[in-house]
């Protein structure tokens, strides 16, 4: 009979905290960038292999994902394919009839470039005034090695969870998750509940995600002398007038849905702006300054939040209908259509069960270690959540670390936050698969 505490637990994590910065820094220094993970989950298959259940792991086939709804092929896929790009996991089996739990984390990182823009060493993390500084130290390796530690630790006190635990480290989240927990659940990873530790900053919990949509508009003009103008016919002119009907709409669908709570919760400036419809690029090939541009290419993102009701397909039918709309009022675009491809990210937005037991076991713990109250957030960005959210029925709520400068120079984590972050994540995993023998 075990009579160890919640409050043992804690303890215990708090006391070995410099176990799980160690790993931390090993995992930072295992450079992993979207397509390029090997390295970090090599350390990963070292490390799960210590826990005694047997180590899956596996390529994701892209044949065997495409029939799925939440399918597309990712940027890193189409650059590198999946060969050589491992995803990781291990079950330790429950000792009892408990419901099961997975752990999930993404181990790519994004390019720290440009690396003179940082103070700090992007792969050789160090620890100054409670952060430590590295690329993927908030993003999301510390929400890996929180949960890792958080086992570590029930280990330690011999611990025995009644329900069966997967601990899984995945591919590509910062290019769509397709080949990472898509390709998990499509193994037959389907747990009854799961947490990725996204930095959510606790006691923020993240529960929501946005749809996100990534397209190229291709605007024919007619290439003439800058100095008979008249004779051509300007792209770049064209395309300014489709954007200004984008941007219109952006303003429209704003309205239209007005805030979304845990997207203000994440940044108060999300105000207004829930919906995001931005040109990231615009290219005119063979430009030179005394011709009319004969083409102009464009690139948006487009992100918008759960409570807009739409799935990815409203929102290109939409998207499509903005543009149609400028090129039946102009009579060189209607003989001489713009093309719009859709590439890279296409997501559908979700939005966590807030009845579901899981979450409010999560909220719970989240209260009981930090002290503070709930504070939903997300909807701004796309993540993995979403699979098990929406497409599975599975609860999963982002809990993870406070931190900063995510995807920017001197990227940190606080480790104050990354402690409470691993004392969450172990007294959910006793409180939802239970445990043998009873526990204070
Ligand atoms: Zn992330």
């Amino acid at each position: 009979m075990s009579t160890t505490s919640r409050q043992d637990i804690c303890t215990h994590i708090e006391q070995n905290q410099d176990r799980m910065l160690d790993f931390l820094s090993e995992l930072i220094s295992a450079q992993s960038l979207p397509g390029e993970e090997q390295p970090a989950q090599e350390v990963l298959k070292d490390k799960l292999s210590e826990f005694g259940g047997s180590i899956d792991v596996w390529e994701p086939d892209a044949d065997d994902l495409r029939d799925h709804p939440g399918f597309f092929e990712t940027t890193p896929y189409q650059e590198h394919g999946y060969e050589g790009r491992e995803n990781v996991a291990t079950t330790i089996d429950g000792n009892g009839d408990g419901p099961s739990l997975a752990m999930s984390g993404h181990v790519d990182v994004v390019n720290p470039d440009p690396i003179d823009a940082w103070e700090h060493d992007p792969w050789n993390p160090d620890i100054d005034d409670g952060r430590m500084y590295g690329r993927g130290t908030m993003d999301m390796k510390g929400g890996i090695a929180a949960f890792i530690h958080a086992y570590e630790t029930l280990r330690e006190l011999d611990i025995e969870l009644a329900g069966d635990l997967t601990l899984q480290t995945t591919i590509e989240e910062e290019a769509g998750g397709v080949g990472g927990v898509l390709s998990a659940l499509e193994r037959g990873y389907q747990p009854d509940a799961a947490i990725i530790p996204e930095p959510s900053g606790v006691p923020k919990v993240g529960v929501a995600s946005a749809g996100v949509l990534y397209f190229r508009v291709t605007v024919p003009g007619k290439p003439a002398h800058a100095a008979y103008k008249f004779l051509g016919v300007d792209a770049v002119d064209k395309a300014f007038q489709i954007h200004q009907a984008l941007e219109n709409y952006n303003d429209e669908l704003n309205e239209r849905i007005g805030d979304y709570q845990p997207a203000v919760n994440q940044y108060a400036e999300a105000e207004g702006s829930s919906a995001n419809l931005t040109i990231t690029d615009i290219e005119v090939p063979g430009s030179w300054t005394s011709t009319v541009p004969g083409k102009a290419i464009m690139e948006f993102r487009m992100g918008w939040p759960p409570s807009a009701g739409m799935n990815r397909n409203d929102v290109r039918e939409e998207i499509t209908g903005v543009i149609d709309s400028v090129v039946r009022e102009d009579d060189w675009l209607v003989d001489n259509q713009p093309e719009i491809e859709w590439f890279g990210w296409s997501t559908d937005p979700h939005e966590i069960d807030f009845r579901s037991d899981f979450y409010e076991l999560v909220c719970e713990n989240t209260t009981a270690v930090t002290g503070g109250d709930i504070q939903r957030r997300g909807g701004l960005g796309g993540n993995d959540e979403r699979f098990y959210n929406r497409y599975y029925d599975i609860p999963c709520p982002s809990v993870g670390p406070n931190g900063g400068n995510g995807h920017g120079a001197d990227e940190y984590v606080e480790i104050d936050s990354l402690i409470e972050t691993a004392q969450i994540h172990a007294l959910t995993m006793v409180n939802w698969c239970g445990t043998v023998g009873e526990l204070e």
